[in-house]
């Protein structure tokens, strides 16, 4: 039988570790990919497959890439969702018997990777892992390349599991198998999943060293196991030391107004439905922020609004304090702009792959910070006050490095440049006798100028030669007999060396490689002195993220014309003048109108809805969830005014995400949303529905919907917007105490409807459906047939009045005796349509004439 080249044989051996990977097996100054994987990797990122003797008849498939630019290599491999494992020498060629020695030093994976685009500047990327233990479940969620870990758990609900790990987006998910395939069975993608459970003693061990007995010792047990599963897997990929994750950060789902996965897409809270953009999302609108940390930061903020009133309180006024200080707020901006991702450039410290100009943007960073701590303090914001107290500016760090770095170093901390003059004697020293070689090359090559009579003659170095002394071919005659030694030819000159420039080219090149490696010893001694004060470092990206939020927030607000809103702990939410902060931004040609709200304890905590499409029904709707969740974020809301309560948790069911689920119709989607509220919401909730009903026949779909309003009112007892297309469920105000009819408004002029985008009392009459259809162009014989048949059909619905379904009391049991018919009948020829502008307008049911 055939046998492998001793090579090959080590490949397939350290292949063997990583099944799951691209191998990135590393010969001189390529990474090579064998077997299966070039296969693979040539196709992937377009390099050219050739072969490679291995020592069997048939030639082994192979591709590789230059060391130097790997890492583009790598970032592809890895956005296509692969795992790469890279493979280095570790022992030096020259002193190894046999094949040298290589190792696998680090598997980079989705959810790992520290450097390139894959991860976004004002984006996390977080590796999550999810287990199962006692009926909790457990998530913990790490981004290596800021050092952010959190924690958290809960009894076992499939709903929490899937709205936290929404909340992180992972772009790689590891842990229990069953929870895994849960989650990959949910339409949006949620990262590369892997199958990781070898959870044992010695994980548990490296976390606790990891984080250190005092806070591991308050963690709970389940949380304990989820984090030392993802502190395992980390360990096992990245092989070296995890310096960045100094802490975690352990805290309770009721923490934080709880949004599910619907709801924060229906809401368009980080990205917008249809494209699923940052632009135009909540996000997109309040991100004024100036570093990528303070972007990140203010999703986080986003994604988990706060319920405890004190601290959005010091979030409030310190927002306040900005927006009026416009000076300090545009200072403090101009500042923060000139401030590095700190998050990432520790992490990167830590990691151990931080170069020379990393350290640079740290000192200029740092060197920022007394400035800001200088305008936090004379803010007259005591939030902003308390942070400046607490903050520690590092100068010291950013003199470390001032004294040590040089002002432009290259990019490579191998080749030298690195450190700045005089930092170190015996640097200073190899310098100096490196400039003198250099020296004496310049002052030989005049002398051989001079010597030869060739003017033309000079001094080169190349890597593979070394110094030469170069002639044409034209000036060769002119060259003396004896001392030049051929070295190169070339097509129009000669190369050549004589012993002495060989003799110093040898002390030049020591000296340089020498230099080389001093440097790198001094360039790590640094990082590692540095990264010995990661934990100071991180607080300070802390605290400066959170003043970069804190001034963006003051500029939204200032620039929107906000209010401060009044957070209550009780039930009434109020607003006037509300108006939708992100379609009020977007509106380019027209005015955005504001609409008050008033959610009021038995007077009025259901509002029921009517009035035609594209009247701004769900735009109100929105509107007052996003200023509620606005208002517990710590921002300032687009209103004149504005009291609300906290709320603990906001239900929308609103009909843009109905493509989400494929396979499931909208109405069971729209069912299973209604189980999960009625479940779910407290008195304290926020619920949103839209179209309340469709999607099944009009009879069951408005009897549906009446049941659920029944139940949101009886027992729920929250507040709720509620939107339908029946207007016959306007009944229900006379049986509801809590239900309020509203509408929004319209107006006719002719044969057209003007929409006044008002919010009214009472119900509207129609919801215009048809009208739309003419509207969007559908032939008029078709219009005029629709308006005939309605007609029909509501003359045989008033014998079947609707008013007439039974309506439930609180007890539960029918009141037939509170049968009360709707306030607008369906079949009135003429309607009042008086409650917006001064005088009244007719509205005709009939169809309406070219
Ligand atoms: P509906 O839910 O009643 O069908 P939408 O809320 O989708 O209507 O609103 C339709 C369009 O009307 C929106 O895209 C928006 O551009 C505009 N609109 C809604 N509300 C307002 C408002 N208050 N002021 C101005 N334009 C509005």
């Amino acid at each position: 039988m055939a046998t492998y080249t001793p090579m090959i044989e080590q490949y397939l051996s350290v292949k063997a570790q990583a099944q799951d990977a691209f191998l990135f097996f590393r010969l001189g100054d390529f990474y090579e990919m064998f077997f299966e994987d070039a296969l693979l990797a040539s196709k992937e990122l377009e390099i050219t497959l050739t072969g490679r003797d291995g020592g069997v008849e048939e030639k082994i498939p192979m591709c590789g890439v230059p060391y130097h630019s790997a890492e583009n290599y790598i970032q592809r491999l890895i956005e296509k969702g692969y795992k790469v494992a890279i493979c280095e020498q570790v022992e030096d060629p020259a002193t190894a018997k046999g094949v040298v020695r290589r190792e696998i030093i680090r598997v980079v994976t989705p959810g790992t990777v520290m450097e390139g685009k894959t991860i976004g500047e004002g984006a996390n990327n977080y590796l999550v892992c999810l287990t199962e233990q006692d009926g909790t479940m457990a998530l913990a969620a790490c981004d290596l390349s800021t050092g952010e870990l959190y924690v958290t758990s809960s009894p076992s609900s499939w709903e929490w599991l899937k709205g936290e790990v929404g909340v992180y987006d992972p772009s790689e998910l590891i842990g229990d198998e069953a929870l895994l395939s849960y989650i990959e069975g949910q339409a949006a993608p949620l990262g590369k999943s892997v199958v990781y459970t070898a959870w044992d003693k010695g994980k548990e061990e490296l976390s606790r060293k990891q984080f250190g007995e005092a806070a591991w010792i308050r963690l709970e047990n389940e949380r304990r196991s989820c984090i030392s599963l993802l502190i395992g897997y980390l360990s096992e990929t990245q092989k070296r030391s995890l310096g960045q994750l100094t802490k975690f950060s352990s805290y309770e789902p009721e923490q934080y107004m709880i949004l599910d996965p619907f709801t924060r897409r229906n809401l368009e809270l980080v990205e917008t439905v249809r494209e699923r953009s940052k632009k135009g999302s909540l996000l997109w609108l309040l991100d004024r922020t100036e570093t990528s940390m303070g972007a990140r930061l203010l999703r986080r903020w986003v994604d988990k609004p706060l319920l405890k009133r004190a601290e959005i309180e010091a979030r409030l006024e310190a927002v306040e304090k900005l927006r009026d200080g416009f000076i300090v707020r545009e200072d403090l901006r101009a500042s923060l702009e000139e401030v590095y991702d700190l998050e990432r450039l520790t992490g990167r410290i830590a990691f151990g792959s931080a170069n020379g100009r990393d350290m640079n943007a740290l000192k200029l960073s740092l060197r920022k910070a007394p400035g800001i701590k200088e305008l936090c303090q004379s803010s007259g914001s005591a939030t902003l006050g308390q942070l400046a107290e607490e903050m520690d500016v590092c100068s010291d760090l950013a003199d470390l490095i001032d004294a040590a770095i040089a002002e432009d170093p290259p990019v490579s901390v191998r080749d030298g440049g690195v450190i700045r003059n005089g930092y170190h004697e015996r640097l200073d020293e190899l310098r100096e006798a490196g400039s003198n070689g250099k020296r004496w090359i310049a002052e030989l090559e005049a002398a051989e100028r001079r010597h030869t009579g060739i003017k033309s003659l000079k001094i080169g170095y190349n890597k593979v030669f070394g110094y030469y002394i170069e002639v044409t071919k034209s000036n060769l005659s002119s060259l003396p007999e004896g001392r030049y030694e051929r070295k190169q030819t070339l097509a129009n000159a000669e190369r050549f060396v004589t012993p002495e420039l060989k003799e110093k080219e040898t002390l030049i090149l020591e000296a340089e490689e020498q230099m080389a490696d001093l440097e790198y010893r001094l360039f790590s001694e640094l990082r590692e002195q540095i990264a010995g004060q990661i934990e100071r470092l991180q607080l300070l990206a802390e605290q400066l993220s959170k003043i970069d939020v804190l001034c963006a927030l003051a500029a939204v607000a200032a620039d929107g014309g906000y209010v401060r809103p009044q957070l209550t702990d009780g039930y009434d939410l109020r607003i006037e003048q509300g108006r939708h902060p992100v379609v009020e931004t977007v509106m380019k040609d027209a005015s955005f109108i504001d609409n008050g709200t008033a959610l009021e304890k038995d007077k009025a905590s259901i509002l029921l809805i009517t009035g035609p499409n594209m009247a701004g029904k769900s735009t109100y709707m929105r509107q007052v969830a996003l200023i509620s969740i606005l208002a517990q974020i710590g921002s300032f809301v687009p209103a004149a005014k504005a009291e609300i309560p906290v709320v603990d948790r906001i239900f929308t069911r609103i009909g843009a995400a109905d493509d989400l689920i494929g396979g499931q119709s909208t109405f069971m989607v729209e069912m299973a949303d209604i189980q999960i509220m009625t479940e779910k919401a407290t008195s304290r909730s926020l619920i949103i529905i839209d179209e309340l009903g469709r999607g099944t026949s009009t009879s069951e779909g408005m009897a549906i919907a009446q049941a659920v309003i029944e139940y949101v009112h009886h027992h729920i007892g929250c507040k709720a917007l509620v939107s339908t297309h029946f207007h016959e469920l306007a009944h229900l105000e006379s049986s509801l105490s809590g239900l309020s009819n509203y509408r929004m408004a319209v107006q006719e002029s002719g044969d057209k409807v003007h929409f006044l985008r008002k919010l009214v009392p009472g119900a509207a009459d129609t919801s215009y459906g048809i009208y739309c259809a003419r509207l969007a162009g559908l032939p008029n014989g078709i219009i005029e047939r629709a308006y005939g048949l309605l007609q029909s059909l509501e003359q045989a619905a008033a014998a079947v009045a609707v008013g007439d379904l039974p309506v439930q009391s609180e007890a539960g049991g029918s009141l037939p005796d509170k049968q009360i018919a709707p306030e607008v009948p369906p079949t009135s020829d003429v309607v009042q349509l008086s409650i917006f502008g001064d005088e009244p307008v007719e509205r005709k049911s009939k169809p309406i004439q070219d």
